[in-house]
């Protein structure tokens, strides 16, 4: 896989940072082992002090729509003849049930969670969500929040090199508590 880099530094002292920090692919684990899409976003951590991987909890109504229209797309195909007498299309139902599946799950999530949202380094609730900005080739963007240690602007540019790596699993529980990382595929 092939990521950007945004690069992000402060211009008034020496803080460096960059969008790769929150580079990975984020699942809960639930107590039967499954893992579920964790919704993320980037922010930034007070505790940290830096651009982190943040939950994101107002996916509900995505969520929501998802399940309806995979189950609306099923369901379209499993009452046609050619399923019926045939079980033509039977790998598109396979699929969208694994969605539904999937899908309740993070539903369930949403049901469970007590916690607000945390920082996917550090746990801290002390967190905001910033979006990293996208600017044009070798144009310099600033970030909506200041660097509060030193009252500096928080710039952005797009890096020269792209992170070319298989991105590690982090896994946590349902209350944003880190596990474990996996890496490999
Ligand atoms: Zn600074
Ligand atoms: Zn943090």
């Amino acid at each position: 896989m092939s990521m950007e880099d945004v690069e992000i530094w402060c211009d008034r002292c020496d803080f460096k940072s960059g969008s790769g920090r929150t580079f990975g692919r984020y699942f809960y684990e639930l107590k039967n082992g499954q893992l579920v899409d964790l919704n993320r976003e980037p922010g930034w951590c007070y505790r940290c002090e830096n651009i982190e991987s943040i939950e994101n909890f107002s996916d509900k109504d995505f969520i929501k729509n998802e399940i309806d229209n995979n189950i609306s797309a099923r369901q379209k195909i499993t009452t046609s003849i050619s399923f019926k007498l045939f079980g033509h299309q039977k790998k598109h139902v396979m699929q969208f049930e694994e969605k539904i599946v999937q899908m309740n799950y993070r539903l369930f999530i949403h049901e469970q969670r007590k916690s607000l949202p945390k920082c996917l380094r550090c746990g801290s609730t002390d967190i905001i969500s910033v979006k990293i900005p996208d600017p044009p080739e070798g144009a310099i963007e600033e970030l909506p929040i200041m660097h509060l240690k030193c009252g500096g602007r928080l710039l952005a540019k797009h890096s020269d090199f792209r992170v070319n790596i298989i991105l590690p699993k982090l896994i946590y529980t349902l209350e944003g508590d880190f596990i474990r990382k996996e890496t490999g595929r």
